[in-house]
Formats: C-alpha cells, structure tokens, sequence
C-alpha cells in the first residue's frame, strides 16, 4: 500500500484516491517568464514518478499542469522587451515542452493557460466577493485573510498578530509578511495593453488565483494530489487552499507532495548569484541529460539535491553499468540448467515495491535493482547464467523502466544514442570473438573500425566496456 507524505499532516499516509482506480493530479507548472532551469525539472520529474508508479500500482491517473503565462514578473518582462503577451511566453512555452521530452516525462492530460481562463477567475473572485471572503479596493480585489480562520494552518503560519485589511500586490512574499493578498490587480499604465475587462475593473488576476481556478476546473473541487516545490507551500499553495476551500466550503487538496531545492554546488541556485543551469548547460549529450533524470528520479524528492559534476558523473555509470548489462542479457541465446532466477527477480520486485511504496523512496528501490544487478553481472561473468535466467532479469529491468523511464533514447538533442546501434554491436562481439581466439591483428582491426565509428572499447577481467568517445 503506498504511503506519501502529506504536507498537510507532516505525516506519511496511506493513499486512497477519492474514487477507486483513479487518481486525479494537479501540479504547478512553470512560470515562462524564462527558460525552466533543472532545479524546476525537479518537480516536474517528481510529479512524473508519481504518476507512473501510480499507474505501476494499476492506478488511472487524470494529470493537470497549469501554465502561468500572466503573473508580476512576465509582465515586467514584456513590457520592458516590447513584445507581446502572447508571443513573449510562447517562446519559453515550446522550449519547455521540448525539454520535457528530452527528460521522458510522459504529458500531462492538459496543460491549462492562464489566459485562457479569465472568466472562470472572475466567477471565482465573485464567488468569494458574495461570501465576503473578498473585498474591492481601487480597483483591485484582495483575499480577507482574517474572514478564513484556517488561513495558515496549512504551511504553520503565527497570524495572530495580524490587522484587518493590510494588503500586499506581489504575488511572492514571505513569512514576514502575511498580509491580504491579490486576487485581481487593478491595471495600471505601466501595464501597457496587458489586461482584461471585468465588473470590478480592468485588470489580470494574482497567480495563486490561477492554480485555485484551473485546478478545480479540469479536477473537481476537490481532489486527490497537489505537487509543487517547497517554495510554494508560503504563500502559494497557503493561498490555494484559503481561496478554493473559501469558495467552496470543501475541501480542497487530500494529499499535498512537495519535492525539496535543487542546490548548485551547494549553494541556492537563483538568477543574481547567475548560478541558473538549464538542462542544455549540464552537457551536449544524450547520456547527460539522460543522467540528470536519473540522478533526480533516484535521489529522495524530500532532500536537498546538491548538483555537481561529479554526482551527475556518477549517475552516468550506473546507467551505464544498466545500459551495458541489458545488452548483454539481451544477446544470451543459450539455455543453461539451474539457477531460479524467478524467485530471486520475485524477491528484488517485491523489494522494490517495498520501497516505492514507503513515500517513493527511490534511492532504497535502486538499491534493490543493483543488489539484482550484481548477481546478474556475476553469474554472466562466469558464465552461469541462460537465457531463461537472463529473460527474467531483463523482464524486470523493464518493469522496474515503467517507473523510472531511465532507458530511453533522448530525441532531439545533439547526441548519441545510449544504445549501440546494431551494425557497432556486431563489430564489437567480432572483436571480443577475435580476441579470444587470440587474433589479435583482427581484434585491433575491429578496434580501428570501431574507433572510427566514435566508439571506444576498454578491455576488462570480465570482457569489455564500451563507451563513446
Ligand atoms: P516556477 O517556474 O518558478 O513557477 O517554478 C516551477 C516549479 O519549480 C515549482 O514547483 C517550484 O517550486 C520548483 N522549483 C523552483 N526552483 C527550484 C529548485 N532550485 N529546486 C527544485 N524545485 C524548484
Ligand atoms: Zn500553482
């Protein structure tokens, strides 16, 4: 039965979706005021392990993901860069969609747009205007946080010192300043041709409107799980809930899953202290990119993840150590007798089930995929292993793949595919044959050909290595 830990409650629960076999998922998407950096891809990767161990555990998962394509800092932007709206954030939009792919996240169901959903976020800030959770001021509408007793209880706020009727316009602020916040801004000059019409003025809506409105439109009012980055708890996610369950007198979210920072080199990543990496910066190639999921997919969501060359290094030979493993599995065609492989595929499957299922805990679940990998590598090395053995590993490599997406061919980036290609893979069991029958002129042939073909083979205890150069 899985467990996730609820932000709510601080504690880990067991996970019953409110209606049986179907899991609906709303996740704050990005913001493209900006290309994302690999620290968001973090959440978007958590929100995509999520959901397809969901659907491992034989769940339909319904999965939203808004777009913010209207807030403070797009606004700036725009009217400082003198383009429009629509073709500012389009921009960033299609290269987070490109990049989306390059790390195997399967698509949400809709990837809602802020903009496109102005009138529902007028009937939502009606809704809360006629229950006087609302009140207008010069054109704006602001959310009265002492008219919502919960107000705070979700990300442990102290409100007891706050006054009636102190507003704040930005969209992000902090503890220190718990204050009304903005429903609707009222258009002001600076805002150029931004802005929509609506009865209590001209204007654009606050972004935690945004995900309160979408969120219930695609989900229901209420729903099962709500994922975003820690960041978001205060003020974000607080003022989700106060303007949804304000409006709805139900609740909200059941279970809330928040993944921990990516650092860079141990410090905060942030765009003043220009330590911003996109995924593009990490490394030209497809097993780079490869790496990085595989590094945040097999890193625990609730820790800090602190990026460095050389975690992202280590990521890559363990895929590589997967990747060269499958492949010999793959060309095993000898049936061999004893060695009961099922059981011991049984054993590291329900491990690994285990593991996932106490709050995704994939750094626990890897373990138990190598502990079945060693023994692989093992009985290979000396030769012990047939194909019966070497299908059923292989078959739970694949498993296992269905919720990770660890082995995947990265499209579209400059690179090389993971995988030899077949022709290569002829040349290099040639060259292992050639070896072993001690033809060493035709072994450094086959080398020579390889190494033409940018593939450089290294020859170890056990056989060889391949790698690209
Ligand atoms: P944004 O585009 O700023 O709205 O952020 C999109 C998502 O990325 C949100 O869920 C944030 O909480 C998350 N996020 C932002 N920075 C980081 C980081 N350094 N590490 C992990 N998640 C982050
Ligand atoms: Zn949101």
């Amino acid at each position: 039965m899985l467990k996730l830990y609820n932000t709510s409650t601080r504690e880990k629960e067991e996970f019953v979706p409110l209606e049986p076999g179907r899991v609906r998922v709303y996740s704050c998407g990005p913001t493209v005021h900006d290309y994302a950096h690999i620290g968001n891809f973090r959440a978007f990767l958590l929100a995509d392990l999520l959901k397809r161990y969901l659907r491992f555990c034989g769940m339909e998962v319904f999965h939203v993901m808004n777009i913010t394509d209207i807030d403070d800092k797009i606004l700036r932007r725009v009217n400082a860069g003198g383009r429009s709206l629509g073709e500012f954030t389009q921009q960033y939009a299609e290269v987070f969609f490109a990049d989306l792919k390059l790390l195997n996240i399967i698509p949400a169901e809709v990837y809602p747009r802020a903009t496109d959903h102005i009138p529902e976020m007028v009937g939502l800030i009606s809704r809360l205007l006629e229950r006087g959770l609302a009140y207008q001021r010069e054109g704006s509408v602001y959310f009265s946080i002492s008219r919502f007793p919960e107000y705070g209880r979700f990300a442990r706020l102290d409100t007891s010192g706050m006054r009636d009727g102190i507003s704040v316009d930005s969209d992000e602020y902090d503890k220190d300043h718990i204050r009304d916040f903005a429903l609707w801004k009222a258009w002001v000059e600076s805002d150029g041709e931004v802005g929509w019409e609506a009865p209590f003025g001209r204007g654009r809506p606050g972004w935690h409107l945004e995900c309160s409105c979408m969120s219930m439109k695609y989900l229901g009012e209420t729903f099962d799980i709500h994922t975003g980055g820690v960041d978001l708890i205060f003020p974000h996610h607080q003022n989700e809930i106060a303007q949804s369950e304000g409006a709805t007198g139900k609740p909200f979210v059941r279970y809330w899953v928040h993944n921990e920072f990516v650092n860079l080199n141990a410090e905060k990543m942030s765009k003043s202290q220009g330590n911003i990496y996109r995924l593009q910066d990490i490394g030209s190639s497809a097993d780079d990119i490869r790496a990085y999921r595989y590094l945040v997919v097999t890193s625990h969501h609730r820790t800090v993840l602190n990026f460095t060359p050389e975690t992202l290094e280590s990521s890559k030979t363990a895929l590589r150590r997967l990747t060269q493993l499958r492949q010999r599995l793959a060309q095993i065609d000898q049936d061999l007798p004893g060695g009961d492989w099922e059981d011991q595929v049984g054993r590291a499957l329900a491990d690994f089930r285990a593991h996932m299922d106490d709050d995704l805990n994939t750094p626990r679940a890897i373990a138990s995929v190598f502990g079945l990998v060693n023994q692989a590598e093992k009985a290979l090395n000396q030769g012990l292993l047939g194909r019966g053995g070497a299908r059923a590993v292989l078959g739970f490599l694949e498993q296992i793949d269905q919720v990770l997406g660890i082995f995947y061919q990265v499209e579209g980036a400059q690179t090389r595919p993971a995988e030899l290609p077949a022709e290569l893979e002829r040349l290099l069991r040639e060259r292992q044959e050639a070896r072993l029958a001690k033809n060493w002129k035709m072994s450094d042939e086959l080398r020579a050909q390889l190494a033409a073909a940018g593939v450089v083979v290294k020859d170890t205890k056990e056989g060889y290595e391949w790698s690209w150069a």
